[in-house]
């Protein structure tokens, strides 16, 4: 295992069989959201021991240590808007660029199959576990061409939905969707406010990501059926926060996914009342941003 950065680690494949496709694991984008990063750094204890052979590329990045080390989800801004370039001059902009780097190195090495960045989310969701699709260099609104056919195998490590952005974001996955154009995932594996994981609900997930950095899981060429309960959405609006004045008309302690029918009141800011243009799902509600920022995401569901 070679350090490339401060907490960056690439592990060359251990086979001679012909080079297979990489893999980018990332955590702790969010200093505070820790289970994935145990995650994360379990299936690194096992690389280091030997007990688990990379049969490909791997990448495994923690995000912002600084913010790890003093439990807190930033040190100044968001790191997961600040994957741009140029890079922002503060602390965790810095960050940014060095995980950017380290991306593109690998991406020199070969193609990239997929890069997961690990999260976990503030409040509980109605669907505890999903998957949150960057959109697609060709066209937001056209269907996300995917290299591989990720809802089998994600469904079956525990994942429940999968929301597919609609607009493009400075986030860590729609930079590695960009620049290295493999396929990229936010993927959010629980609340990191519930009460302690005494069944450890990540196993499923640690157990297919160590497949597939052994190469005893396939990369998924051929769509397959998905593990029910699995749907998908899609966002429809970003909530911005435009002024001092906006306000959730919802309760904005509600948790992720919650459904209100058409013409429901959702919240109030310049331009007045905003009502649900259709049945819609709420997402990451939090009217305690900055103004421009984003304060929440509505969703349609697909099915
Ligand atoms: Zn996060």
């Amino acid at each position: 295992m070679e350090q490339w950065f401060e907490q960056v680690w690439y592990c060359a494949p251990q086979s001679s069989a012909p080079r297979q496709p990489g893999l980018i694991l990332s955590a702790g984008i969010h200093g505070d959201e820790t289970r994935p990063v145990v995650l994360l750094r379990q299936l690194q204890q096992q690389l280091a021991s030997g007990q688990l052979q990379p049969a490909r590329p791997l990448l495994l990045l923690y995000g912002n240590p600084r913010a790890m080390a003093r439990h807190q989800r930033m040190i100044t801004e968001n790191l997961n808007r600040l994957f741009t370039s140029p890079s922002s001059a503060s602390a965790d902009g810095q960050r940014a660029r060095v995980l950017m780097d380290a991306c593109e190195r690998l991406g020199r090495l070969g193609p990239v199959a997929a890069h997961f960045d690990l999260h976990s989310t503030i409040k509980p969701s109605l669907i505890e576990r999903f998957a949150l699709c960057p959109v697609s260099p060709v066209s937001p609104e056209s269907p996300p061409p995917c290299h591989y056919h990720w809802a089998a195998p994600l469904s079956r490590a525990g994942f429940g939905a999968w929301v597919q952005q609609t607009r493009r974001a400075a986030t860590f996955s729609q930079f590695t969707r960009d620049a290295l154009n493999c396929d990229s995932f936010t993927l959010e594996c629980g609340s990191h406010a519930s009460k302690p994981d005494r069944e450890n609900r990540l196993q499923p997930l640690a157990r297919w990501l160590h497949d597939l950095i052994s190469g005893a899981a396939a990369l998924p060429a051929q769509p397959m059926p998905v593990t029910p309960p699995w749907q998908r959405f899609r966002v429809t609006e970003e909530i911005l926060r435009r002024s001092d004045d906006f306000q959730f008309l919802i309760d904005e302690q509600e948790p992720n996914f919650s459904a209100h029918p058409p013409g429901t009141p959702l919240y109030r800011d310049l331009d007045g009342v905003v009502k649900a243009a259709g049945q819609r799902h709420t997402l990451f509600l939090n009217s305690q941003v900055a103004p421009g920022q984003r304060a929440g995401l509505l969703l349609e569901s697909l099915q």
